[in-house]
């Protein structure tokens, strides 16, 4: 069996979508699980719609989620991807091979013309496709059209009788009519550029791409497709045509839906396994029970026999457990490295933190490890270990310092601290139990006002650790501070 060979080739016009991001998996997958190769090719025929910058999206996020490609043209390293708009003259060259067999002509009719034909053809209940109108023009009539200043395309000059069957791997036969369904398309615009259903296949042959993975939208274009490939006597590829992904309300997956782009996962701080993971569930099941797939297992498990007809829907809270899920997993380096852009971005961290603040990052991650569903809530969940600045909730602060004893708890766990040998909750425990008795409060009376004061907030992790955290200076200046603030809001 000749080595599996498959593709992903997006056209860069906008971010890469999760529908592209998973398509780029599955092919992933499968050609990592037979030990194949996998290649990445930019689409940019498109010139109006193309655009570097999504290209470069497209490349940081497979680069995001780890997917990998083999080759390209590139030298040494540094290879790939591929890109159409290099590649020009291969589209131009097979083009004239259809010419000579006569299964490609030029078409001088205008998009008015056209148009008003296809008008016709709904008014009159019929399919809309060309009538091949230019197939037969002599040599005196394209003169006489060039003189008129119009300037052709090339159709392929499609079947006109008989079926065009797609043997899918994912969807089994599907028989096309070559005469309703198929007509003579345009492969070659009228700015000289390939259409995509031409290029892809001239691609795809000389690339000699053994599976063509992608989206159901495109299994109309297929029997277009292979009867190039027959034309052109290439070797007709495996299809497999994967599932749409939808909505919540089973609408196409869409901006209207959220978050679509890799790029905005990225943003939200989802982890490249959590990510992965997820999508590789959006079409493809390995049994009812399992969920929670580590990559290398996907790579072992992936086969397009498991791969539904159906379409997947797209559950963003299932996203958010998994990544929880990952985050939990991960070791406190793992998580730094994660996190440390977040907190760079915020003014936390500085370009190189030195060892002591890289530490500092890491106990502070310890303690959030248990809490974090995306790592963008990093920097709000981290604000007051970083900021000695951080504000004060108004609502919790009216809730909380407002009640009797605020001042005297919080200058007696200021001297409690202060003659503390260690800030852990051996040492301060036992001493903050003697105030429960001067004041005849509970404890949560005593640490509510204190959480408050070192972090502004009623959501921290456990109060010892904060105190540890922070340090007795730190801690002894904010009790102070919150003092200050109290008296200026006039609550004591
Ligand atoms: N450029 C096409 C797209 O982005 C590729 C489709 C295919 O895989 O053939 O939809």
């Amino acid at each position: 069996m000749s080595t599996v060979r498959v593709r992903f080739a997006p056209s860069p016009t906008g971010d890469l979508h999760v529908g592209g991001a998973r398509t780029a998996l599955f092919n992933w997958l499968y050609a990592r699980h037979h030990g194949g190769s996998f290649v990445l090719r930019i689409e940019d025929t498109d010139a109006a719609r193309s655009t570097e910058a999504a290209t470069q999206v497209i490349i940081d996020s497979l680069n995001y989620l780890g997917l990998d490609w083999d080759e390209g043209p590139g030298k040494g390293g540094d290879y790939g991807p591929y890109y159409q708009s290099q590649r020009l003259d291969l589209y131009r060259e097979y083009a004239n091979k259809l010419m000579e067999k006569g299964r490609a002509y030029e078409c001088y009719c205008s998009p008015e013309e056209l148009d008003e034909r296809r008008q016709e053809q709904i008014k009159l209940g019929q399919g809309t496709r060309y009538d091949g109108r230019c197939l037969h023009l002599t040599d005196e009539d394209k003169e006489k059209y060039r003189a008129e200043g119009r300037i052709p395309v090339l159709r392929f000059k499609a079947l006109d009788e008989g079926e065009t069957l797609v043997e899918d791997l994912v969807r089994g036969n599907v028989k096309f009519d070559n005469v309703t369904q198929v007509d003579d398309f345009v492969i070659f615009k009228s700015d000289g550029m390939p259409t995509y259903n031409f290029a892809v296949v001239v691609d795809d042959a000389l690339m000699k791409i053994t599976h063509v993975i992608r989206g159901e939208d495109h299994l109309s274009n297929t029997p277009k497709q292979i009867q190039i490939y027959q034309a052109l006597g290439f070797a007709v590829p495996k299809f497999a045509h994967i599932p749409m992904i939808l909505g919540p309300d089973k609408s196409l997956l869409s901006k209207r839906h959220g978050a679509t782009s890799v790029t905005q996962f990225y943003d939200e701080g989802y982890l490249a396994e959590a990510m992965v993971n997820y999508l590789s569930l959006l079409g493809w099941g390995y049994d009812d029970s399992q969920t929670i797939f580590s990559t290398s297992e996907l790579i072992e498990k992936f086969s397009l026999e498991r791969v539904s007809k159906n379409p997947a829907v797209f559950d963003l809270q299932k996203l958010e457990w998994m990544n929880g899920v990952y985050i939990r997993e991960q070791s406190l380096e793992e998580l730094y490295a994660v996190a440390l852009p977040f907190w760079q971005k915020a003014g936390f961290l500085p370009e190189e933190p030195n060892t002591e603040e890289r530490d500092y990052a890491l106990r502070i991650l310890k303690e959030l490890q248990s809490r974090l569903k995306l790592m963008a809530e990093v920097v709000e969940l981290a604000e007051y270990f970083f900021k000695d600045d951080y504000e004060y909730k108004s609502e919790i602060v009216e809730k909380i310092m407002t009640k009797p004893h605020t001042e005297a708890v919080l200058d007696f766990v200021y001297d409690a601290v202060q003659a503390a040998s260690k800030l852990d909750e051996e040492t301060l425990k036992p001493q903050f139990k003697v105030g429960l008795e001067t004041f005849g409060i509970k404890m949560g009376d005593l640490i509510q006002p204190i959480r408050v004061a070192l972090t502004g907030t009623n959501v921290s992790p456990g109060i010892y650790d904060v105190l540890e955290l922070l340090g007795k200076e730190r801690v002894l200046e904010r009790i102070t501070r919150t003092k200050t603030m109290l008296k200026e809001r006039e609550l004591i």
